[in-house]
Formats: structure tokens, C-alpha cells, sequence
């Protein structure tokens, strides 16, 4: 068995400390994205699968896509993450014949919760006809009385580089996505392909084939890209500044910097995880730098500061109009969050179950392979 892998922390906490309550004094708004436990308003009671639980509101559902392996092969894929208590990983599980009946029983089960649907695990667009039923049966359930507040997809773009990128788009139109998180960790091509490391024959690795992309999709949904902050790719002030420049000429709304996700001991010393030790940027020194920095930064302006159940971010506003997101999130925090008995997630794996947790076998909720499904 592997060991444990140990961490440098992403920042001296007491910087990060002292950024947080710096920020929390200049920023206009704060949101707190997880509820107090006391706070009955942001509860939701639900009896699933022959239990009582309490759903955290606002609270999202993930459709884990795992029909195919992914288009890319980033070195820094959490989805490659190992954790020490094992179980079969969600990315190597594939959808057989039951999987959408199984999908509408779990979806029949949550009628009455308050939703929004979260489109992630490994890359959606890569299986387009596997993502049509999604959208097909995610649209039934709205039919049926799920209420939803936001239809978000997680992409890195190359199916919308292929023959039915267009039927894509439409059918994300008629499903009324409120925003796609497209991931380029850097502007040049040649840069994110030795991130990203696209397979060959994928023509989203090449930057003339994204910006296509990218503006065909901006045309039609709010593009929020997203950038992983990391050695070899955006990790000074000039690096942010030159790819924030690249994205407003793109057409992009939003740009979110993000650092990789802090582990915990609980996973396993895999290349994965030393990969995410060696090549991390801490986001709250960057940031610090960027605001210390009048050529970057001169023109933003704070919008909000969120605190959310395991991540935080903050949200400013070039005078240009763009919005630029800085975030980062830990996962023991998360974990401590999961174990708590509440439930703060839901994801439903190919092999029929809903979880409360990104592991499937671990928080099972409901398992909608079993005779009987027990609800209410
Ligand atoms: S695009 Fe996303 S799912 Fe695919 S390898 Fe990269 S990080 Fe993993």
C-alpha cells in the first residue's frame, strides 16, 4: 500500500489568516455558503433510502460522467486522487444499460429538494450521446417538480471541437445552462498542452481551435474559464495579467484562479499527489501580490467575499467589465463537513448510487440497484 503523503502548506496560515480578515473588512458583501446549524431556513429534512437526513441549502447534484476516460490526461486530475479507506474510483466506473433508470429513480427521491445541477466528473462533451440523455432525463425531472436554481457544466471544451459540438450547444440552450466553467490553465497552446495534455487527435489542444470555441459558446451561455494556478503555468502577476487580457479579448466573462485543492492525510502518495505537493501556487500569496501590483490590478474593484462549507473566494471586477474569481478550497475541511452527518453534496455514480460524497461506496444515500428502494 502506498503511504500516506505528506504536504507543505499551500500558505502560512496566519498569512492567509490575515488576508481573510483584511479582505472580510474591505469587501461589500460577504456570503456565507454554508448554513448555521441552527438556521431552519437553510435546512431541508428529507427521508432517503430509509433514513432522516438534513440537506444544506443551497445544495447541488452532480451526474458523475465517467462513459469514457477523459479527452485529457492533466498531471494534476483529482479525479486521479487515491484515498487511504479505498473503494473503486468514480472515474473508472462506466454506465451500463440501467444507468438512466436509475438515474430517474434517484432524481424521484429528491423531488422536493431544492437543487442545482452541477455537470462534472470527467469530461461530459467527450460521450455526445450519452450527454443528450442526460440532459433528456435531467429535463424530465424538472417536468416532474424539480426545482432548480442553476445548471452549471464543468468542461474542458473538446467535444465542442467535434462533428456535434453544435447539437451540444443546442441542446445546453434548450436546457437553459446558466454557465459553463471551461478549463484552459494557460493562454498559449503549446503552455496548456503540456498542462492539459490533451490525447492526440483532439483538436481543442490547439489555441485557434479553443478561441473558436470559446466564442461559439460565449455567444450562447455565460463562459466563466477557469486557470489552475501551478508551476509551468499562471503563478506571478504578470502571468494573471497577461492571461486576464487574453480572456477579455475572447470574449470570456468571468475568469476564476484557482489553487489546487488542499489534501488531507487521507490520501494516498500517488503521482497525482506529489504532482499537486511540487507544482502547487498558493493563491493567497498571488493574490496578495497581484493587489500589491498597480500594473495588474490598478482598476479592480472588491464585489463579494465567499465563505463556503470548504472553500473560500474572492470576486473582483476589472473597470473593462470582467469579473476575476481568486478561490481556494480544502478538502479535510471538506471531509470533516461529509462525516458530520449532515449532507452537503449529492452525486450519483454509474454504478447506481447517490452519495453524499465524492466516493462511491462511501455516504451512500441511496442505492438505486437495490430491490427496493426505500423512500419516505
Ligand atoms: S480535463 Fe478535468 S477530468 Fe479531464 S484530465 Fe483534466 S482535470 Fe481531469
Amino acid at each position: 500500500m502506498d503511504a500516506p503523503v505528506s504536504f507543505h502548506p499551500p500558505a502560512p496560515a496566519s498569512d492567509e489568516a490575515a488576508l481573510l480578515d483584511a479582505l472580510r473588512a474591505r469587501a461589500p458583501r460577504i456570503v456565507h455558503r454554508a448554513p448555521d446549524a441552527d438556521d431552519g431556513t437553510r435546512w431541508h429534512r428529507l427521508r432517503i433510502g430509509g433514513r432522516d437526513w438534513r440537506l444544506a441549502r443551497p445544495i447541488s447534484f452532480t451526474p458523475y460522467a465517467s462513459s469514457r476516460p477523459c479527452s485529457a490526461r492533466c498531471a494534476f486530475c483529482s479525479e486521479n486522487l487515491r484515498t487511504e479507506r479505498g473503494s473503486v474510483p468514480a472515474a473508472r466506473l462506466r454506465p451500463d444499460a440501467g444507468y438512466f433508470a436509475g438515474l430517474g429513480r434517484a432524481l424521484a427521491a429528491l423531488r422536493g429538494v431544492p437543487l442545482s445541477w452541477s455537470l462534472s466528473g470527467l469530461e461530459n462533451t467527450d460521450d455526445p450521446a450519452w450527454l443528450l440523455q442526460l440532459l433528456d432525463t435531467l429535463r424530465a425531472a424538472e417536468r416532474d417538480g424539480i426545482a432548480i436554481e442553476d445548471r452549471v457544466l464543468y468542461s474542458n471544451g473538446a467535444g465542442f471541437a467535434h462533428a456535434q459540438g453544435a447539437v451540444l450547444r443546442d441542446a445546453l440552450l434548450q436546457f437553459r445552462l446558466s454557465w459553463i466553467e471551461l478549463s484552459r490553465h494557460h493562454h498559449d497552446g503549446a503552455t496548456n498542452q503540456a498542462l492539459m495534455r490533451f490525447r492526440a487527435g483532439e483538436p481543442i489542444a490547439g489555441r485557434a481551435v479553443f478561441e473558436r470555441v470559446l466564442a461559439t459558446l460565449a455567444e450562447a451561455f455565460p463562459v466563466r474559464l477557469v486557470c489552475l494556478l501551478q508551476l509551468g503555468g499562471v503563478r506571478t502577476p504578470q502571468d494573471v495579467a497577461a492571461y486576464l487580457g487574453w480572456a477579455r479579448a475572447q470574449g470570456a466573462g468571468t475568469v476564476i484562479f484557482r489553487e489546487f485543492s488542499e489534501l488531507d492525510a487521507g490520501y494516498r502518495d500517488n503521482a497525482t499527489a506529489r504532482y499537486l505537493g511540487a507544482a502547487r501556487v498558493p493563491m493567497a500569496a498571488l493574490l496578495q501580490a497581484c493587489l500589491a501590483d498597480a500594473a495588474t490590478s490598478a482598476e479592480w474593484e472588491i464585489e463579494s467575499l465567499t465563505e463556503g462549507y470548504y472553500f473560500w473566494n474572492l470576486r473582483l471586477r476589472t473597470r473593462g467589465g470582467l469579473q476575476v474569481v481568486f478561490e481556494r478550497s480544502d478538502y479535510a475541511a471538506m471531509h470533516r463537513r461529509h462525516a458530520s452527518g449532515d449532507v452537503y453534496k449529492l452525486v450519483y455514480f454509474a454504478n447506481g448510487q447517490l452519495c453524499a460524497g465524492w466516493e462511491p461506496g462511501h455516504d451512500v444515500l441511496l442505492d438505486t440497484r437495490a430491490a427496493e428502494p426505500a423512500h419516505g
